[in-house]
């Protein structure tokens, strides 16, 4: 197992912006790491050039404290699992793992030996005699990882294996890759466009956008500092809202009212103008069933749509934003890859809410959790 270091790494494929532009980002040993974005935004190829499957423009790829620029892909002792997971469908599940130490020229009983520590490993012991095709879409890509473990790879690479699946089975693969990544302590880089992938198996995520490196955290970090509105929109399921907002004194004007925020947060937003809150739908609530909610964190709107779930429910608020936000928003919104973002306020309620449909409802934010972007850079002021 080894560490990954990349270093100020830049591909340039022809004219144009760099694929990826002067990236670093140092992978401890044995961490889970992420690299996220929407379509084009340069993972992939960050990958390749991790494995060696793509030459680097500048900068320098270092595996294990050894440079690897110029080593060929078989040289450098990495194990990439494929969409497809590359097996043999004509090779039995044993042969499948024993491909790798077969083409390394290794004995029959080193193979014997590695093949069961691995099948063991991966509770693939009882299916060793069965085909490929008599798999299921998780034992597949247990056999993928076998073939990788046996080999004593430095570490594992994954480029989006999970995104031909529906989305129960994702769900299941996704829980059996972080347990055997966690079992086996193995350096892992793990590239997906889903962002929910990437918060429940990466220790850190990095966020890319048009090849430049925008944010590299761990998921709690991410969820809760993101650090500009492009990170803020990508990561989060319902999306942040985006509201026009100005700082006045310690308040920040709303579209739906005034609410008062942490002196910090205010002073950091102080004389800025017109800027951009960022809010969760969860940092909202129906203030009838908040503790003793305070006055100057709620606010009385008109509810448009209620979408009822069990637990939690969603409330929609339409708002009017002004052009300078709009149009900041709709460039985000091109640049988030056509993920669309609301023209109202989503609001998550508790699912005890009774709030319906086409009522008055008193609704309350909690203010810690506001964020204020500069509407021009996109920063996250707070
Ligand atoms: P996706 O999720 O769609 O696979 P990605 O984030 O993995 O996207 P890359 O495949 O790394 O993105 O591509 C990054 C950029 O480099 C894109 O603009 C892409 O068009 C360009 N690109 C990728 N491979 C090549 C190539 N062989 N020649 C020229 N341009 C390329």
């Amino acid at each position: 197992m080894a560490a990954i270091e990349m270093k100020n790494i830049v591909k340039q494929y022809g004219d144009g912006f760099p694929a990826v532009n002067d990236v670093s980002i140092d992978v401890a040993d044995g961490e889970f790491l992420i690299l996220v974005g929407p379509s084009g935004c340069g993972k992939s190829t960050l990958l390749r050039m991790i494995v060696g499957l793509e030459d680097i423009t500048s900068g320098d790829m270092v595996i294990g404290g050894k440079k690897v620029n110029d080593l060929a892909p078989r040289d450098r002792n990495l194990a990439m699992v494929f969409q497809n997971y590359a097996l043999y469908p004509h090779l039995s599940v044993y042969e499948n793992i024993a491909f790798p130490l077969r083409l390394a020229g290794a004995s029959d009983s080193e193979v014997d030996q590695k093949v069961r520590e691995a099948s063991k490993t991966l509770e693939l012991d009882e299916h060793l005699e069965r085909k490929p095709g008599n798999l299921s879409g998780g034992q597949r890509q247990r056999v993928a990882m076998g073939r990788a473990i046996v080999r004593d790879a430095e570490a594992f690479l994954f480029d989006e294996p999970l995104s031909n699946l529906d989305a129960k089975l994702r769900g299941q693969m996704r829980t059996e890759i972080s347990r055997l990544q966690k079992k086996l302590g193995i350096t892992t880089v793990y590239v997906t466009h889903d962002q929910t992938e990437a918060m429940t198996l990466g220790d850190r995520v990095a966020v890319l956008k048009r090849g430049v490196l925008q944010q590299l955290a761990t998921p709690r970090e991410l969820y809760e500092n993101p650090c500009n509105l492009f990170v803020a929109g990508f990561i989060g399921s319902p999306p942040m809202n985006f509201l026009p907002a100005t700082v006045k004194g310690d308040s920040v004007e709303l579209p739906f009212g005034t609410v008062k925020i942490p002196a910090e947060k205010a002073e950091r937003a102080q004389g800025k103008g017109l800027l951009i809150a960022g809010i969760r739908p969860d940092h909202f609530e129906d203030a009838s069933v908040v503790d003793n909610p305070a006055d100057e964190a709620t606010f009385d709107t008109t509810v448009d749509v209620v979408e009822w779930l069990g637990n939690e429910a969603y409330a929609y608020i339409p708002f009017e934003a002004p052009p300078e936000v709009t149009k900041q928003l709709q460039q985000l919104e091109r640049d988030l890859d056509g993920e669309s973002l609301r023209t109202q306020l989503v609001v998550s309620l508790d699912g005890a809410s009774q709030i319906k449909e086409g009522d008055q409802a008193k609704i309350w934010v909690d203010a810690r959790k506001i964020h204020l972007f500069d509407p021009a850079t996109g920063e996250n002021l707070t």
